[in-house]
């Protein structure tokens, strides 16, 4: 039987410890966006399987002005980062401009350049970086690679939804290279007092995992 992940809107009442969330871009006229929320057992050991500790999933697509657009962005942004008095641990990606991408009208041509231009900067009002992506990076998350790790959707790289389905993409792309990383370098989980590595020297025993002292 296919898995299917669960796709909800994640609410920020529900934020708790241990809560990583991607939320990636893909801007221009219409512009995508894709969010997914992990725990961070996705990452703080390397034999684990991230999408095993996914949380939930979404994604949609914003249109209407550029600077409504943008709002929208900035407000996605903070309502992720700071669902309340706290910070969470959040990474915003965006595709980068290519300059062979001359579809559209004169108008929007370079909506993309200034979509991530200002994104940018929310991101560093709020202390957070922007990960630019390139456009091919996401190209091997096929609509069959989502339906098989369980993104159920009628996705299209041409049709109704592709910007959502461009940013899910790339949400999908970081997860990887986070999840990558963290084989070397394992995070640590937090009871929400302090900090800890998630082996068996928690629990006083010898440790199983691969972590700095
Ligand atoms: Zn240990």
């Amino acid at each position: 039987m296919a898995i299917s992940l669960p796709r909800n809107k994640w609410r920020r009442s529900s934020a708790t410890v241990n809560q990583y969330h991607i939320l990636a871009f893909d801007p221009g006229g219409t512009t995508g966006w894709a969010h997914l929320l992990l725990d961070y057992k996705a990452f703080s050991r390397p034999e684990t399987k991230a999408l095993s500790w996914l949380d939930s999933w979404h994604c949609g697509e914003i249109t209407g002005s550029e600077l409504d657009k943008l709002d929208k962005c900035a407000a996605l942004i903070w309502g992720f980062h700071f669902p309340n008095e706290f910070n969470s641990r959040l990474d915003v990606v965006s595709e980068g401009f290519d300059l062979k991408q001359l579809i559209g009208s004169q108008a929007n041509l370079l909506s993309p350049v200034r979509i991530n231009a200002v994104i940018n900067w929310e991101c560093r009002k709020q202390g957070l970086e922007l990960h630019i992506q390139d456009r091919s990076a996401r190209s091997a998350q096929t609509p069959a690679r989502l339906n098989a790790f369980g993104f159920t959707g009628k996705w299209s790289p041409n049709g109704t939804g592709k910007d959502a389905f461009a940013a899910l993409q790339h949400a999908v792309t970081w997860l990887r290279r986070v999840k990558e990383k963290s084989k070397s370098q394992p995070w640590k989980l937090s009871d929400g007092v302090g900090r800890y590595w998630d082996c068996a020297c928690y629990e006083g025993e010898l440790c199983d995992l691969n972590h700095p002292k």
